[in-house]
């Protein structure tokens, strides 16, 4: 039985619909993000998931059982939002056990939870200070535990990360998920920010406009996108118009290229491949003669912006230094590494991030 489930699940406030007609399944114990661009729906679905808002239609289940018209405190699940949401008149200690004492447990109860969460995250020294002596992920640490500390067994989070300097929010979004697996916790993380999902879901669901465009592991989503829009969303892509003139044959910039997929009778076709996959080489096949335009050196990499006829392609590589600004150079685009999507009527459209 999955953790949790969505059927059909909308939400329109007045003449926007914000959430449209959004299905998916998680199962128990997974990690799971939202990953979208802002505005694309993200924070009403879970706040629908939380029972923080109600849905226009479908149905939302958490354990086999219709959740809808629940409310939140009746579904065993802990919120840690953008940004931080301690209490700021209560120390440290006092914000972890608030719930505990909320719920009646008693003292000695709550002071064992309490110290045994401050010590999970490295906090127990900071117990007795107040939320605006800590810095800002310490903070959140702390939010996160005074979550945890209700003993709920489902954890959402809204961008938890988006308020911190980025090296503490790359720190905090790994003691997050290590937190959640040792506490055997179903997880549903929301982020626009691509790198967070890539780096700790076990799942990533991918939206655009309200919808899910697809859901499966990090490397499905980056090796095998749905649309265009995914292949451009997560990581980077070059994308080229493309007409079929063969079984696996394609036509793209005056070139005929082979590719894996049988593209015969195919309209609206649109190749794409990855920067780090395109390769300065000569061959038989898909080779194409360019101009290096530019040379940005980047640390890791160096990317190369080399120009063929209509179409400019960013090419990755640390390997090549030699290669300069004006130098004339053979591209070589692996017929394994050329993604292929069709019925893409308006590219501009479809890789439109709101
Ligand atoms: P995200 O979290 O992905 O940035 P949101 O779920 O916050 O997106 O918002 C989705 C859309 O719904 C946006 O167009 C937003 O303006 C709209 N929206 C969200 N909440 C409300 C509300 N309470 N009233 C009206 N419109 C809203
Ligand atoms: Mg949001």
């Amino acid at each position: 039985m999955p953790a949790i489930e969505l059927k059909n699940v909308s939400k329109r406030f007045e003449n926007i619909t914000a959430v449209d007609g959004v299905s998916f399944r998680i199962k128990d114990r997974e990690y799971v993000t939202l990953l979208g661009p802002s505005g694309c729906g993200k924070t009403t679905l879970l706040r629908m998931i939380a029972g923080l808002l109600k849905p226009s239609e479908g149905d939302i289940l958490i354990d086999g059982k219709s959740v809808v018209g629940m409310p939140p405190e009746d579904r065993n699940i802990g919120y840690l939002f953008q940004n931080y949401a301690l209490f700021p008149h209560m120390n440290v200690a006092e914000n972890v056990g608030y719930g505990s004492l909320v719920r009646g447990e008693a003292k000695a109860h709550t002071k064992k939870v309490t110290e045994e969460m401050l010590r999970f995250v490295n906090l127990l020294e900071w117990a007795g200070f107040m939320p605006r002596e800590l810095s800002g992920g310490m903070q959140q640490r702390a939010a996160l535990v005074r979550a945890l500390a209700t003993g709920c067994r489902t954890l959402f989070l809204d961008e938890p990360m988006s308020s911190l300097d980025p090296k503490i929010g790359v720190k905090l979004r790994y003691e997050i998920q290590k937190a959640a697996k040792k506490m055997g916790l179903t997880v549903v993380h929301v982020t626009h920010d691509q790198s967070d999902a890539m780096s700790i879901s076990d799942r990533i669901i991918v939206m655009k406009a309200g919808k899910v465009v697809q859901a499966g592991t990090p490397k499905e989503i980056y090796n095998h996108p749905s649309r265009p829009y995914v292949a451009h969303f997560i990581g980077e892509s070059n994308f080229m118009k493309a007409g079929p003139s063969g079984s696996n044959v394609l036509s793209i910039d005056g070139h005929t290229v082979i590719v894996k997929e049988n593209v015969s009778g195919m309209k609206g076709v649109v190749a794409a491949i990855r920067p780090e996959k395109i390769l300065f080489e000569k061959r038989l096949e898909n080779t194409f003669e360019g101009v290096v335009e530019s040379v940005d050196f980047l640390g890791p990499v160096a990317r190369f912006n080399v120009r063929l006829n209509d179409v400019c392609l960013s090419v990755s590589t640390a390997k090549r230094p030699d290669i300069k600004k004006g130098m004339k150079v053979n591209l070589y685009l692996p017929p394994e590494n050329l993604m292929v999507f069709c019925d893409i009527a308006n590219l501009e459209e479809e890789l439109k991030v709101m």
